[in-house]
Order: structure tokens, then sequence, then C-alpha cells
């Protein structure tokens, strides 16, 4: 074999095996599958046998000035703002259940927030105020449950505070009731109970930010979608649970949510 002839073989050599490994890898792509298998987070959605995928969690914090003035800040200087809390952080409660509630790990300072919580179906950017509650499918009760030892050390380093927000089960909440059969929620009183004595009493005409400017606000920073749920911050009198307590979470016309401490 000539130099040339040695040379055509093994670049027509190459070049059929290149095409074959190009066709395997598109046949690869065309059938692609995960390598294993990630649940999709979902809430039950009351009086349905359907439920609500849930693609992000987003917070609003030091939404009620009363709650601001307890965390430090002064609510007429300093604007509420955003957090997020990762999807499977969500634990579902039923309506008429006292859900178990693991206390977490690493801390030994574990508070309640209680929040409503709104559920949109769909999205965008910038979002005038006027057009945002379209976005939203329902709403239910939720709890940003707190490591606030952790959140406070970590705040002080200026350092983030995913630690204190954003672990697992830190976002309960009730099924989502869709605003077809409860309507917006504009006002109406908001509590939580601890072992029976009330903590958090308020109602939610007192946040700084409606639900309606939440969506709007966030709009500007992020574009929303179908699936994201906001937590709309949490009145004052946030405080301590320990093992044992039970947890009884109330906003007007919507069902009842229960926790207990394990
Ligand atoms: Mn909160």
């Amino acid at each position: 074999m000539t130099q040339i002839d040695r040379r055509m073989v093994l670049t027509g050599g190459a070049v059929a095996l290149g095409a074959a490994a190009f066709s395997e890898t598109a046949a690869a792509e065309g059938a692609a599958k995960t390598v294993f298998d990630v649940a999709q987070v979902t809430i039950p959605i009351a009086g349905s046998n359907e439920v609500f995928p849930v693609r992000r969690i987003y917070c609003i914090g030091r939404n009620y000035a009363a709650h601001a003035i307890e965390r430090g800040s002064d609510p007429s200087r300093e604007p509420p703002f955003f957090f997020q809390k990762p999807t499977d952080a969500v634990q579902n409660v039923k309506v008429g259940e006292v859900a178990d509630h693991p206390y977490p790990s690493l801390t030994k300072n574990y508070h309640h927030e209680v929040e409503l919580v709104a559920a949109l179906k769909s999205g965008g950017t910038n979002i005038p105020p006027e057009k945002a509650l379209d976005c939203v499918y329902g709403y239910t009760v939720g709890l940003d449950m707190t490591r606030r030892d952790l959140q406070n050390e970590m705040s002080g380093m200026k350092k983030p505070w995913e630690i204190g927000k954003s672990f697992d089960h830190a976002a309960v909440l009730g099924p989502i009731q869709p605003v077809s059969k409860v309507g917006h929620l504009t006002k109406g009183k908001i509590s939580l109970a601890v072992n029976g004595t009330v903590r958090q009493n308020s109602d939610l005409d007192k946040m700084i930010w409606s639900v309606a400017e939440q969506i709007s606000k966030l709009s500007e920073a992020f574009e929303l979608k179908a699936g994201d749920i906001i937590y709309s911050g949490t009145p004052e009198n946030v405080g301590p649970v320990v093992k044992g307590d039970v947890l009884l979470c109330k906003i007007d016309t919507l069902p009842d949510m229960s926790i207990k401490i394990v």
C-alpha cells in the first residue's frame, strides 16, 4: 500500500467511525431519558383530584409594619424584599389534619410565621398591579418556618441567611383554594395559635405590599410563570416552638391549617 492509499483508507475509516458515533448520539438524544426520577412537587387543589405543580417558591420579607419593626427595621424607610425557598421544601397539610412537622436540625430557636400564600396560573415581566391578580390561580394558608438563630447569626455576619429559611419542610401549606371559589383575599383576619394560645393576630389589609403589588414588584426582578407560589409575609409576634407544640393557623374564608412539632 502506498502512502497515499494508506491515508485514504485511514481518512475514510475515520469518517465512517465519526458518522456511526454521530448517529448513535442523535438516536440517544431523540429518546433522551433522565438518568433517574426526580418527583415534581405538587400541592393538592381543594375539591378536586387535580394538583398544582410548583415551579418556584417566592417569599416576601417584612411586609407588615409591626413585624418589620420587631425584626429591627424601619418600614417607612426600608421596603419589603424577596427571598426564595427550594420547591421541595413544601410540606402539604390536609384540611382537618394535624400534620407531624419535624423539628429541624441545627437550631435551638425555631420560629413560626403564618402567611397568606398566593399560587400563580400565569406570569410575565413588569406586570402592572392592576393586571397582577389575573395571574392568581388560588390561595392557601402557609407557614414560613424559620431557624431564627441561624438566620440572625448569618445576617449579623452579612452572609446569606439561606440556612435559616431554606431547609426541608420549611414551606408548610394547606390545599390551594381556587379563586373561582374563594375570590381574591385583600382583607380578613390572619392568626396563629400555639397550644390554644393566640400568638399572631392581624389583618391581611395591614400588608405593606398587597398580593397584586407583590406580583408586580417580583415581576420587575424575575419572569414569573405558572406554578410559582408567593408567601406574602408574616404579621408581628413571631416566636419559638418546641417539640409537642400544636400550631393552628387561620385566615378568614380559608380552611384552618394545623401542624404538631415532633
Ligand atoms: Mn416570612
